[in-house]
């Protein structure tokens, strides 16, 4: 997921939440100095009888820590605006020196995961990537192959980061994950490839000497990119 999809699932859970006032989504406000626009990832502005209150909505995507420095750079940016208060949002934690300079501030730090994220703005989601953690996988595909006169039936997905792609093996109730680096066995036992990001099926023999082999491949070949 990118950063642009998270801000933008952070504006919705606001819209969602907001039972009073106006959310606004990436706008900018002039710097009250400046007169320059400053960009803005979430605006939500609510009345309170004589007052307006307005709340800024800062959605971090991090792999590290927030920090206080982040902490602080919101904090002068919602001076910059005129806001009541700021909010920084993140899939990740926060530094110790984050958190004292937010409660100092009157700042509020909210967990936002990527997997919450990915419920509000991904419709076919199926499950979250285990493999690189920083997306969904999306349910996108189903086929049938034959084996010896039996039909075996699986659904696939694939990571709409990592391409990792995830199989539901139907015949064994199996489930598995393939990409460039791994390889799976389901329980049938079927042998499942990812080869430039297209599933290969293949029959899992032993030969006379008990060795596994996989010659005589029978091969199922899926595009996901279409
Ligand atoms: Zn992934
Ligand atoms: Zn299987």
């Amino acid at each position: 997921m990118n950063w642009q999809e998270y801000q933008e699932a952070v504006g919705i859970l606001y819209e969602q939440m907001a039972e009073f006032g106006v959310v606004s989504k990436n706008i900018t406000i002039p710097d009250k100095v400046t007169g320059q626009p400053r960009q803005i990832d979430v605006w939500w502005e609510m009345r309170l009888e004589n007052h307006t209150f307005k709340i800024l909505i800062d959605a971090k995507k991090r792999k590290d820590k927030i920090d206080v420095k982040d902490v602080e750079e919101i904090i002068m940016l919602a001076q910059a605006v005129k806001a009541d208060k700021a909010i920084i949002v993140t899939n990740n934690e926060w530094t110790k020196p984050a958190e004292l300079s937010a409660k100092f501030n009157g700042l509020d730090l909210r967990i936002f995961t990527i997997d919450e994220a990915t419920d509000l703005i991904v419709d076919d989601k199926w499950v979250m990537c285990q493999v690189c953690n920083d997306d969904c996988v999306i349910l996108d595909s189903n086929g049938f192959f034959e084996v010896n006169g039996l039909i075996n039936w699986w659904l696939g997905g694939k990571c709409r980061s990592c391409k990792s792609i995830y199989i539901h093996c139907q015949d064994c109730g199996d489930r598995g994950i393939i990409n460039s680096e791994i390889d799976w066995k389901c329980n049938c036992p079927y042998l499942w490839k990812s080869e430039n990001e297209n599933i290969c099926v293949y029959q899992y023999n032993e030969d006379d000497t008990g060795e596994i082999n996989f010659d005589n491949p029978m091969q199922l070949k899926i595009d996901f990119n279409e």
